[in-house]
């Protein structure tokens, strides 16, 4: 997996990751960067690699990573937002840039060869690692179908190939990016103008395979009626080689990056919460933070997503003038949800659990069901997504011995919490908690349907809701995936280089959904803020593949 390594999952505690309270930081910095989810993360280490500059990154939340990030409690730990990932092997892009950002630091765990049961009612499916395989399961499956399914991944295979210009061409040198840009941005727009159901229906003509086949869109939070033919693509493809899992849990990702980031000067800050981007004529200088102390750079990069950068942090006038308030608008955000963690006093081994995902669909009309959920949480739970992280860390064991974790998310809404959108963190009162441990038993139950031998087990619970979700990411509507992944965002297109010189903005909401997409959302922050030779240098160190397809297309 991933390359070689000088020190790998090992914490290494160093003075590059520092309370903002407790060390404020002091003067002009070369790059600052807004936000540490991965594709701020990845922008800073590229910065500090490629560009040697000193980046100061600031981190609202007490914690780095962003969706990264791991919690603790009493004795347990849980990831937040990557429960598997694809495309990390040596070979690929991915894993290249990986040990590039973090020094080599990350290994990755294969996970079990079927890597997503889609479950549908009381019948289940399994997604099984490598192309050949993903086939021959379905087909013993749907024997019928095999054309079909065939036919299903042809059309994968165009989406894909028109897909890594649309976003890669922001790297070419201005001239080329010109010329380019539209004949990539038509190709790829054929397919993403289309939802998952138009493009699919025709080609999928049995409705169970349909739903197989798109059982995994809780991975892009949107149903096949609305989502872009292109997130599917991307996810399915994403995963079709097999899915991996950070050795040490993902909090090796934030780390290993912050190594890069400190040998290059620079240092991560928590508890660092940005108030406004502040400019001089019409250039980006810097920052304000919340108690109000200015920082100065000449790069400035925002991971907090496009709304908080554009509605929050930019003045108005600013905003509006680069057309991107205009493009927002009719674009929300994406999913919300809910994510029971529970923590085991036995083993993943003793308990009988292995890594493969669960997503376990209510039987009925899969748009109804969602539908009818969002309108009313006492409704049937539309789908499940069960995640067993300790049977998918090798090292769990000898960081939490004798003990196991799960999650289960499922989908939300955050109007269901407007009465508690004014209260605090623990303190939002006994109604809350009274609806938190009602929906919890309704989640436990999804789980003991599926995992029998668990009832009776659990040894400790906690309930986050879209409200945790916003006090911990600034995300205001909790979303998961940034902006929602319907045809229109892509047809907006969200880039990189923001329209305010020296600003540029990094993660999901410049590329795609996804620890991959916002990496990649971090190397297009990268490249446009080292415009020229330096961009060049990335992209040929890191993103050989596609750049060669950028040139093609
Ligand atoms: C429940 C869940 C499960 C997921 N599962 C998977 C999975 O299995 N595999 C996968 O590939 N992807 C998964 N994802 C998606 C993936 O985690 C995200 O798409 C990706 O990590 C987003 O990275 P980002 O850099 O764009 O932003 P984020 O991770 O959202 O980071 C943005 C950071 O900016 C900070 N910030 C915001 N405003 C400010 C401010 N004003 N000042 C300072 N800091 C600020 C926030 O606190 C946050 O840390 C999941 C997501 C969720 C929520």
């Amino acid at each position: 997996m991933g390359g070689a390594s000088r020190r790998r999952n090992v914490y290494v505690p160093a003075m590059t990751r520092l309370s903002y309270k407790q060390h404020p930081p002091d003067g002009d910095w070369d790059a600052i960067v807004i936000g540490s989810g991965i594709g701020g993360l990845c922008a800073a280490a590229l910065l500090s690699r490629y560009g040697n500059k000193r980046v100061c990154v600031l981190e609202r939340h007490s914690v780095a990573g962003g969706y990264t990030h791991v919690f603790k409690r009493r004795g347990y730990e849980w990831d937040v937002g990557i429960h598997y990932i694809g495309e990390v092997d040596e070979k690929s892009v991915m894993g290249h840039l990986f040990d590039v950002i973090t020094d080599g630091q990350i290994k990755w765990e294969t996970m079990p060869a079927c890597y997503d049961r889609i479950v549908l009612g009381d019948r289940s499916f399994d997604l099984v690692a490598g192309r050949k395989n993903f086939v021959e399961s379905l087909v013993r499956d749907f024997p019928d179908s095999r054309e079909d399914i065939e036919a299903y991944l042809a059309l994968m295979d165009k989406v894909s190939k028109a897909t890594p210009g649309y976003f890669a061409y922001q790297l070419l040198p201005i001239g080329v990016r010109q010329v380019v840009a539209p004949l990539v941005t038509r190709k790829f727009r054929q397919f993403s103008d289309q939802t998952v159901e138009e493009a699919l229906r025709p080609i999928i003509k049995d409705p169970v395979l349909f739903d197989v086949l798109t059982g995994q869109c809780g991975d892009y939070g949107l149903t096949p009626r609305e989502a872009s033919l292109a997130v599917h693509t991307m996810v399915v493809m994403h995963y079709i080689e097999g899915a991996y899992y950070p050795v040490g849990g993902p909090a090796t990702i934030a780390d290993g990056t912050e190594t890069v980031i400190g040998e290059g000067g620079g240092a991560i800050y928590t508890n660092a919460e940005v108030s406004e981007i502040l400019l001089e004529g019409k250039r980006a200088v810097g920052v304000r933070m919340a108690d109000g102390k200015e920082l100065r750079a000449k790069i400035v990069i925002s991971d907090a997503g496009v709304p908080a950068t554009y509605r929050k942090l930019l003045p108005k006038d600013v905003a509006e003038k680069t057309g991107v308030p205009a493009k927002l608008r009719g674009i929300g955000p994406s999913a919300a949800h809910l994510c029971l963690h529970l923590g085991f006093t036995e083993t993943a081994e003793e308990l009988g659990l292995d890594g493969t995902n669960i997503w376990a669909y209510a039987p009925g009309d899969r748009e109804e069901n969602f539908a009818r959920f969002a309108a009313d949480s006492k409704t049937t739970i539309p789908f499940a997504y069960l995640s067993f992280p300790s049977a998918k860390d090798p090292t769990f064991q000898e960081r939490y011995p004798g003990k196991a974790t799960i999650e289960i998310i499922i989908p939300a809404q955050m109007e269901w919490f407007e009465e508690w959108a004014d209260t605090k963190w623990k303190k939002r009162g006994d109604a809350y908690e009274a609806w938190k441990a009602a929906m919890s038993e309704r989640m436990l139950e999804i789980l003991f349907a599926h995992c029998p031998q668990l009832e009776g087990k659990v040894d400790y619970q906690e309930l986050s809701t879209p409200l945790s979700t916003r006090h911990f990411t600034g995300h205001e509507a909790g979303e998961m995936y940034g902006l929602t992944h319907t045809p229109e965002r892509f047809r907006a297109g969200f880039r990189a280089r923001s329209g305010v010189p020296g600003l540029f903005l990094a993660g999901a909401d410049v590329s795609s959904c996804g620890v991959a997409g916002a990496l990649f959302g971090g190397v297009l922050a990268a490249g446009a803020a080292l415009e020229g030779k330096l961009a060049g240098l990335i992209l040929r160190h890191i993103t050989p593949g596609l750049a060669a397809k950028a040139e093609e297309a």
